[in-house]
């Protein structure tokens, strides 16, 4: 939740002393205490300076709004608020305007009579510090992935890289692609890394060069997200659907033996939600037999195998930069990873319609570029990245040890060797569908990643595929369930998630 503090209220309050001061200060503090963040609106910002610059001079001014910067956020001023409107005060429209791009919960802290008499978004500073004085955590509604909440963390980086994209005109192929193609190579530790624009183009870009052709079969995991089978489909090719293990709900690579013949071509195993799977068994299968290994990293980018990097252990590697994915950027993006000089050049030719000089196509290739704006993004959280692994990492282990020996709760395995993106944290209970009534009662979301085995979407009943044994992918999908998973869950409402959790599972069950 975001909190736009009025102008005229923090002047006020900064030059006051005394209780207004104490006010301020104490707003503050509740919005850290309660992660709102606290927001200045940035078209002030020389409204702000001068006044404290009349009332305390140059030094005493620029050290409060030194101090100022620490606690609260600038929201943008955009060209937009500034625009003559019906409005007589020609002064506050502008700010007002911006609060409306705050989100549906926003809310103004002013002492203004006139906002607080006409704008229900506008509340007293009284009425803010007695509304977090009462307000019952347990009825604000918690997000799946919070976005939001990850932006106010580097609002400043983000638009200052979308508009130097905007600014240059250069949306195709613009330097932003290249630099995040560099940092992604490093930051997985392989020779090539090529941005495409999404994450099935990926697996799309990595067939056509690998030469699959009409009547190959594929394997892939039964349990899985559809574009894994349907991209093998699409590329005329036969999925040959197999089973997990159910411990990790990664390909079964003994499954992958069994459901080898002469007319396999490649294995595509998936990191699911965000745990490798067993490469290095996947990778000798492929080996003895000739075959090639895509990794589908979708889920799974910053993952580690025995301490490599997912996207660098085998011949291909895919990720995507859904939104919603660990790397995520503002729209579809996505990649591919090779150590193979001569298969990343093919890649980097098909994504760009075959073209090996301009207008000199050499094969049939696709539009799959990823665009100069969404490489921006991503190059912006690929530097928080990290960080944001390891928070991940702290919710993954207090859900688990929230959850621990909880009745029919099985909390997710991660194998010595792995450290798992936490794409999802998934748990297996018994009978979901009441439970998720049950959560969403509490304003709690869930979701089932995936109902449908592969083998069973209506999709793949019209063209070639085959199906070996599957009964623990029929399992999982009857039973997983994905709770909230972001790097901003604070403890609280880890525990809270839990809790509820728990209670349902019980009473779905009683
Ligand atoms: C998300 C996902 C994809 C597809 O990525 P998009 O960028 O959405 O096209 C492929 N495979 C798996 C396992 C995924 O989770």
């Amino acid at each position: 939740m975001r909190v736009l503090i009025d102008t005229q209220f923090a002047t006020t309050a900064i030059r006051a002393a005394g209780t207004e001061r104490d006010s301020l200060d104490r707003i503050l503090s509740v919005c850290l205490e309660h992660h709102a963040i606290p927001y200045l609106y940035a078209g002030h910002y020389q409204t702000i300076a001068q006044e404290l610059l009349k009332e305390l001079g140059s030094e005493g001014a620029t050290s409060e709004i030194k101090q100022l910067s620490e606690r609260v956020r600038w929201w943008p001023a955009t060209a937009e608020d500034c625009q003559p409107i019906a409005s007589q005060d020609l002064l506050h429209s502008p700010m007002l305007r911006a609060l409306s791009r705050m989100g549906d919960d926003a809310l103004l802290v002013t002492a203004n009579d006139e906002f607080l008499g006409s704008d229900k978004r506008a509340v007293s500073p009284v009425g803010f510090l007695s509304l977090f004085a009462q307000e019952d955590q347990n009825e604000k509604k918690v997000a799946f992935v919070d976005l939001g909440r990850q932006l106010d963390g580097m609002r400043d980086e983000m638009e200052r890289a979308i508009w130097r994209v905007i600014d240059s005109t250069s949306f195709i192929n613009g330097p932003a692609v290249g630099e995040l193609e560099r940092r992604l190579a490093e930051h997985t530790g392989i020779d090539h890394a090529i941005g495409c624009s999404s994450g099935t183009d990926a697996l799309i870009l990595a067939m056509m060069a690998l030469g699959v052709e009409r009547g190959d079969e594929i394997i892939v995991p039964d349990f899985t997200y559809i574009a894994t089978g349907s991209m093998v489909a699409l590329m005329g090719a036969t999925p040959v659907f197999v089973d997990i293990d159910p411990a990790t709900f990664n390909i079964d690579p003994d499954a992958i033996e069994h459901a080898v013949t002469e007319k396999t071509v490649g294995i595509i195993p998936v990191s699911l939600y965000g745990q490798v799977a067993d490469m290095d068994r996947v990778n000798a299968i492929a080996k003895a037999r000739g075959l090639w290994v895509i990794e589908d990293g979708a889920q799974s980018y910053g993952a580690t195998y025995h301490g490599r990097r997912s996207c660098s252990l085998t011949r291909v590697s895919t990720t995507s930069f859904f939104p919603a994915k660990p790397l995520g950027g503002y729209g579809d993006g996505g990649a591919v990873f090779t150590n193979d000089d001569e298969l990343a050049i093919k890649m980097r030719r098909i994504l760009n319609h075959g073209q090996r000089k301009r207008y000199d196509h050499q094969v049939i290739g696709l539009n799959a570029r990823l665009d100069t704006l969404q490489a921006a993004v991503v190059g912006v959280k690929l530097s928080h990245f990290d960080e944001e692994l390891a928070l991940r990492r702290r919710v993954a282990r207090w859900y688990s040890s929230a959850l621990a020996g909880a009745e029919q709760i099985i909390t997710p395995i991660v194998l010595d060797h792995n450290e798992s993106s936490w794409a999802q944290y998934t748990v297996r209970i018994p009978s979901r569908v009441r439970v998720r009534e049950l959560m969403s009662y509490r304003k709690i979301p869930t979701a089932v990643h995936y109902p449908i085995p592969l083998h069973r979407q209506e999709a793949f009943q019209h063209r070639p595929y085959r199906v070996e044994s599957v009964t623990h992918a029929e399992q999982a999908a009857a039973e997983v369930l994905s709770l909230p998973m972001h790097p901003f869950l604070t403890s609280e409402e880890v525990q809270r998630i839990a809790r509820a959790f728990i209670e349902s599972v019980g009473a779905a069950s009683a």
